[in-house]
């Protein structure tokens, strides 16, 4: 391509004023992603912005070589179509993985900034040795630890945390290893061997951050992790001296924080808890394994005529509903029993299912509408006057123990209050613990009713009830 000077100072204009556009969809669609109702628009406005952004960086005039640019994007469509397609289920960890991949390229970049800079003359300034380092070391951990991370919630490595004693004191050393030879580097980034090292350090460390934690707070982490390749990002755009790298990756970057707080508030768990508390091994109590007690079931005939009964109903979907994909069924039961005069709400916890809003997202693609979602303090505050709590597949957000028992693995996570209806009805195929591996009293107190079965199959069972089919 044959650019005069002219034309180079018009393109950095124009590819300026692309990025700049790409930087407001970018915060548009996390504003538009905060609300259910305006959700869809913000993934489709997210979505073009990085569209534009790729388009634009390939008007940059410093790329010479197009072809490898496009190989790249062929083989990362090849890797990513398959990914995007997974089960909503699979979701935590599909992110992970994309998270370890996007880790993998922030630190492959940084590592050929650095040996492009060892080579050039000037060589490189100490604050560009600092930024590169820090970029290396922090994509390299999030590398590993995100395919960890991955790994845990596929159920390909153990659930349960890896701990021995003295670990912390080992790992903050490994740290201590990368950042002391980011400092040696500052001062002489030529030493032999040591940039390498560092890497195989920050990758190592990666590794120990993430297995002594329990499979069941790889959520919590795989947002944390987020939240460091954001910091990845950002600092590469400093390197690369690319401001739309810095505007995202920052914006990545502190969204995947503040979603690690609330889910952390969610569950009431500190970040220290969660880094080093060892939660999520399947613990069923002593007590409960000894006591025979007795549980209230009930047919889907016997749930259709009390639900066809009840003037209020508040549905909590859990995890369960997201492995049946019950949704639909669901969205067919709130029809049926709108039309016979119930009210029908459904009460969201923050942390049921397997990662932020997957609730939502289920329930809005069965088409139910937002206006029927409550959000636990509003959905617990009407809940003494509720006729029928409906629990679908949820266990540990409905779990009565979080609030009385206090040694319990969830005590002080804010639960959705089913207890407090006038009667309760659980849909899950057996007595089972849920993700937490706790034992949930609520299944045997005198107003419950354990509705067992596959959550897809009851539902659909008791919707035929309710509209004659069932006869
Ligand atoms: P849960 O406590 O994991 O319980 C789900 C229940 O669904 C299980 O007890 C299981 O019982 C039942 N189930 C499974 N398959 C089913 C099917 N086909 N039909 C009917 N029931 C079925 O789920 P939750 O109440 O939604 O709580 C979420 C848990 O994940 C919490 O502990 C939360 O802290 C944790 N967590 C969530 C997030 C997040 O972002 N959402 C993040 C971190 C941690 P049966 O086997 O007896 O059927």
């Amino acid at each position: 391509m044959n650019i005069t000077v002219m034309d180079l100072s018009t393109v950095q204009l124009l590819t300026d004023f692309a990025y700049i556009i790409a930087i407001a969809f970018f915060v548009l669609s996390l504003k538009w992603l905060s609300t259910p109702a305006t959700a869809r628009r913000g993934v489709l406005v997210g979505e073009i912005g990085a569209a534009l952004a790729v388009v634009t960086t390939f008007f940059n005039p410093e790329l010479v070589q197009f072809q490898w640019v496009l190989i790249a994007l062929f083989a990362g469509a090849i890797v990513g179509i398959p990914l995007g397609l997974v089960q909503m289920t699979a979701v935590p960890q599909r992110t992970a993985l994309s998270h370890a991949f996007g880790a993998l390229a922030a630190a492959l970049i940084g590592i050929s900034e650095y040996y492009k800079g060892i080579s050039s003359t000037p060589p490189l300034t100490k604050f560009e040795m600092v930024e590169i380092a820090m970029e290396v070391i922090i994509g390299s951990l999030s590398f590993t630890g995100s395919l960890i991370a991955a790994g845990k919630l596929q159920e390909w490595l153990p659930q349960r945390p890896i701990v021995y004693k003295g670990q912390n004191y080992v790992s903050f050393s490994v740290l201590g290893a990368a950042v002391l030879s980011a400092l040696v580097l500052m001062f002489n980034p030529t030493v032999p061997f040591l940039f390498p090292a560092m890497v195989v350090i920050s990758l190592l460390f990666g590794v120990m951050l993430v297995t002594p934690i329990g499979g069941a707070d790889m959520p919590t982490v795989i947002a944390l992790l987020n939240s460091y390749v954001g910091l990845t990002a950002a600092l590469l755009g400093f390197v690369l001296n690319s401001k739309v790298l810095v505007v995202a990756g920052a914006l990545d970057g502190s969204s995947g924080f503040i979603l690690a707080v609330v889910m952390c508030k969610a569950m009431n768990r500190s970040f220290t808890n969660v880094l080093f508390g060892a939660f999520g091994q399947l613990q069923v109590t002593a007590k409960a394994a000894q006591e025979e007690r007795t549980v209230h079931t009930a047919t889907p005939e016997e749930a259709a005529a009390i639900l066809a009964s009840a003037n209020t109903v508040l549905i909590v979907p859990g995890y369960g509903m997201a492995v049946a994909q019950a949704q639909h069924k669901v969205r067919e039961l709130l029809d049926v029993l709108t039309k016979k005069g119930v009210d029908v709400k459904f009460g969201i916890h923050p942390v049921a299912g397997r990662m932020p809003g997957h609730m939502n997202v289920l329930l809005a693609e069965a088409d139910v509408p937002y206006d029927k979602l409550v959000e636990m303090d509003a959905a617990n505050s009407e809940m003494p006057q509720t006729d029928v709590a409906l629990v679908i597949g949820a266990n540990d957000v409905t779990n009565p123990a979080a609030k009385t028992d206090q040694g319990s693995p969830i005590y002080g996570m804010p639960i959705i209050e089913v207890d407090n209806a006038r009667t309760v009805m659980v849909i899950k195929r057996s007595l089972n613990p849920g993700f937490a591996g706790i034992d949930n009293p609520l299944y045997y107190i005198d107003k419950t009713m354990m509705l067992f079965g596959d959550a897809k199959a009851f539902v659909s069972s008791v919707v035929k009830e309710l509209t004659g089919g069932g006869e």
